[in-house]
């Protein structure tokens, strides 16, 4: 059993049973078993499913909301959206294995056609910072393409995505098709590695686990989709709408409070526009409501436990501390907005991923000094440019290392384009048209007119 605590009281709201390893082998059986009549299921068949298990989702928006709340400390609004994902997710991918198509090539003597087949039993691991859209972005298009799928939520949030695979079987999923198996990362995340049945793991956590995964993987070529760590900059040129640029910076960084993979923070600031763009940031960061997270006004709430609140503490300690939000006092893992000020690219809080909120600030002098800096990190993941400029947005865009950039906002997620990172970020895509083909193989069969 593994208790679920709740970072806004500190109180058990939940106990989980965690899986064993014997267990997560007969639920991987019984996901194997099932795998060959889903396969099966004509793809009309199985779009209606998932648009039927879209709906119940739809119908279930609050109750999913409000169990993230109790779960994770996300605030309402943040939670509304993440099981709206879910559905859109669901509804997105419903699409897909009515289109999932091959190709017909002329070749000497006959013809060869190409068919996208399933690979059989997916294993998802989820972390705890966006327990519902993380797990519909793996789950969702791995089901659309034929596979049944096995998924590990975190340890410290297990309850929305136990939720889902209920709605998943009463929107009318055959049993074995959709397994949520609560449990430890060491025991059943692991399993999902060595186990020979599943043929991909999608994985979204550090990079340090993301790295010991791919070696697991590797041991029987098996395939795999990483979405690792990040370190996103955040660039705004002197000539950008800076009011604009200063006002959507909290969020950038401090939505989940900080605990987001695409967190914008390393903030890059142009030289000229350096102390305005500061003042500026002070008043959107006074402004910004850290609060509990069922209050409807509430923009941040707390860190998901103790030990992150430490970790993210350990950052801030011996750096300069430029200005700070609010944060509640007493019962929960409460930590204020915090703006650093870097001293050079070398201090630990500038190049380390925090995971909190906390983000540190560096001057810049122009377009190539700021591409550099933005690039000399480890990570890849997500990033903003901020400039009116629309030819020096194209060049920096294409001259900063990552996976997902936006121009003039800070926002990194659609379900309908592909999202992943570059260097220590991760390994391959999610989302977007071609995610159900990713969790295919091609089979290429050659008809001979002889
Ligand atoms: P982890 O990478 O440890 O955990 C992510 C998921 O992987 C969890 O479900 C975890 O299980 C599981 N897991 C852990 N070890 C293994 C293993 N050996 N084999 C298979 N699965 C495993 O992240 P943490 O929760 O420890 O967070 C640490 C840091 O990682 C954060 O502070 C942040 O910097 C980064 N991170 C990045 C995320 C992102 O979105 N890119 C998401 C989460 C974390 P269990 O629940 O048992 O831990």
């Amino acid at each position: 059993m593994s208790t679920v605590i709740s970072p806004v009281t500190e109180e058990v709201v939940a106990t989980v049973p965690a899986a064993s390893a014997e267990e997560t082998d007969e639920a991987l059986a019984r996901a194997q078993a099932a795998f060959t009549t889903w396969r099966a299921v004509a793809p009309g068949d199985r779009a209606r499913l998932l648009r039927r298990f879209a709906t119940l989702v739809d119908e279930h928006i609050e109750e999913l909301a409000q169990l993230e709340v109790s779960n994770s400390g996300h605030t309402i609004g943040n939670a509304r959206w993440e099981a709206g994902n879910v559905r859109d997710v669901l509804a997105y991918y419903s699409a897909a294995p009515e289109r999932l198509s091959g190709q017909q090539i002329p070749v000497s003597g006959g013809v060869a056609a190409t068919f996208h087949e399933p690979l059989g039993v997916v294993g998802v691991i989820v972390p705890w910072n966006f327990p519902m859209p993380i797990a519909g972005w793996g789950f969702a298009p791995a089901l659309a393409a034929g596979n049944t799928v096995v998924l590990k939520p975190a340890e410290l949030t297990p309850l929305t995505a136990v939720r889902l695979a209920e709605l998943g079987l009463d929107a009318g999923l055959p049993e074995g098709v959709f397994t949520v198996l609560p449990g430890k990362g060491s025991v059943v995340g692991e399993r999902f590695v060595t186990h020979p049945a599943v043929r991909k793991i999608c994985f979204t956590g550090s990079t340090e686990v993301g790295r010991r995964i791919m070696a697991g993987c590797a041991e029987q070529v098996k395939r795999l989709t990483l979405e690792l760590g990040g370190k996103s900059a955040n660039i705004v040129f002197a000539d950008a709408d800076l009011e604009k640029a200063a006002a959507a910076a909290p969020t950038g960084v401090f939505d989940n409070a900080g605990q987001d993979c695409c967190a914008r923070s390393r903030l890059l600031v142009q030289r000229p526009v350096y102390d305005r763009f500061l003042g500026l940031l002070e008043q959107a960061v006074a402004a910004f409501r850290v609060t509990d997270p069922a209050d409807e006004s509430a923009e941040m709430g707390p860190l998901i436990s103790a030990a992150q609140r430490t970790s993210v503490a350990s950052y801030v300690d011996d750096a300069e501390v430029a200005f700070r939000g609010t944060a509640p006092d007493g019962k929960g893992f409460w930590y204020p907005p915090t703006v650093l000020l870097a001293t050079s690219s070398e201090e630990r809080h500038w190049r380390e991923e925090i995971f909190g909120p906390v983000v540190s600030v560096l001057p810049f002098d122009d377009e190539d000094e700021a591409v550099r800096l933005a690039n000399d990190t480890e990570y890849g993941l997500s990033g903003s440019i901020w400039t009116r400029d629309l030819g020096r947005a194209l060049r920096v865009s294409r001259g900063v290392e990552t996976g997902n950039l936006s121009v003039n906002s800070n926002s990194s997620v659609r379900y309908s384009t592909p999202f992943g990172g570059v260097k220590q970020s991760g390994l391959g895509r999610e989302l977007g048209p071609d995610a159900a083909a990713a969790f295919t193989d091609v089979k290429t069969v050659f008809f001979s007119s002889e």
